[in-house]
């Protein structure tokens, strides 16, 4: 059919199926508002659950270490990109999430499909939660890997998969808590059930590091569960971007010579590394901002509970107004938007098709007056 005539077909057909993705030029972002084409929203959309972000610690960090080490790692790792400051990161994070090991990544996606791409074989299996996040799936789709997905949340489930016979190696995945449903995994049972069967268990807990469990080690912390890979990310509590993967001595030392996205991809920069240290020492003494963040969470609910509408059963910074129809959650969020609140719609493929919804983030940096502009808002928007 030739390419112009493909990517033309794809792109029609997305937008016939009212799938059309839109980026919208952001001006300006502080930690609880956003500027977006020359106009200021409360911000009820991002990631920054601590408003770490715009931590003068952070940032001041960040600046010292450019003006110390530059803009760039300079090269891969394996060449001569790993930074002194990187490997003294990767120790402390180690200690702090009780694991021998950890090693960096540029980000969750990379380190997922990097995980993926070095451990998994021809014969092996991968069960993945239903709802598990693309850079997994997408990368276990593309693996000789065989992949099968079992009902959100549902052990049982879980187990009917593992009971049926595997020649190789199993790998079971799933996400602390939900990116887009904002709860969390039965990850005790999740790890006795994969234990039961010799696999290996991966969780990615890109939501609930440094936001849940004791010092905000997250979720697998809080359910006293140590999986054989645990993904943490940077992009969110953490303010900043990047990711880490934790395990043992002996799995660190496999993918450090057959990991492709750490033997040929450049380093992170040392100055951002300077930056994710002040933003652990945040997380780490950081319990005024998550009592901050679930005194939101619990303000935002007992109001949004008594509204019309279908708030999700999630405790997390993630609250997800599920909608149903595509059209209906587009035409929520650009009511929002019109009352001042800028929300994401989330349609399908990035959740199931017919839920549809406003996913709504809240931050330790919102307050009681914003949380109560956006619960308006939606009372406005939804008619009630
Ligand atoms: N895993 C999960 C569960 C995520 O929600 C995301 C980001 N949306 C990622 C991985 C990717 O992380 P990053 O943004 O660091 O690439």
């Amino acid at each position: 059919m030739g390419w112009q005539q493909r990517i033309t077909e794809a792109c029609q057909q997305r937008r016939a199926a009212g799938l059309w993705r839109e980026r919208h030029q952001v001006s300006q972002r502080g930690a609880s508002q956003i500027a977006i084409d020359g106009k200021s929203y409360l911000n009820f959309s991002s990631n920054d659950y601590l408003g770490l972000s715009q931590h003068p610690q952070l940032l001041t960090a960040w600046q010292q270490g450019i003006a110390r080490y530059g803009a760039g790692a300079g090269a891969s790792t394996h060449v001569t990109g790993y930074h002194h400051v990187q490997a003294e990161f990767e120790q402390q994070l180690a200690d702090w999430l009780g694991y021998p090991r950890a090693l960096l990544f540029i980000s969750g996606f990379a380190a997922n499909q990097a995980l993926v791409a070095a451990l998994m074989a021809s014969g092996d299996r991968i069960l993945a939660d239903r709802l598990m996040h693309a850079s997994l799936l997408e990368a276990a789709a593309q693996s000789p890997a065989s992949l099968r997905r079992f009902a959100h949340n549902q052990p049982p489930a879980l187990a009917r998969l593992l009971a049926s016979p595997c020649s190789g190696e199993t790998l079971v995945v799933s996400e602390g808590i939900f990116s887009m449903d904002g709860d969390c995994a039965p990850l005790a049972d999740l790890q006795h059930l994969t234990r039961q069967h010799q696999g290996w268990l991966l969780v990615d807990d890109a939501h609930g590091i440094g936001v849940s469990g004791e010092g905000g080690r997250g979720s697998c912390w809080q359910q006293q569960v140590q999986p054989d890979l645990l993904v943490v990310t940077f992009g969110k509590a953490f303010g900043v971007s990047g990711a880490a993967v934790l395990c043992s001595e002996a799995l660190a030392q496999y993918l450090l010579q057959f990991c492709r996205h750490l033997i040929y991809s450049t380093a992170m920069p040392p100055a951002q590394i300077c930056a994710l240290q002040a933003a652990l020492l945040l997380v780490q003494q950081g319990d005024e901002y998550r009592q901050r963040l679930q005194h939101n969470i619990r303000y935002f609910r007992q109001r949004a509970l008594t509204l019309p509408g279908s708030l999700m059963d999630s405790d997390s910074a993630i609250q997800p107004w599920v909608v149903g129809d595509d059209d209906r959650a587009l035409a929520l969020a650009a009511a929002l938007r019109q009352r001042g609140c800028w929300v994401g719609a989330i349609r399908p493929p990035t959740v199931p098709a017919g839920s549809a919804r406003l996913r709504i983030t809240l931050s330790a940096a919102h307050d009681e007056r914003q949380i109560d502009s956006l619960l308006e808002a939606l009372s406005d928007a939804a008619g009630g």
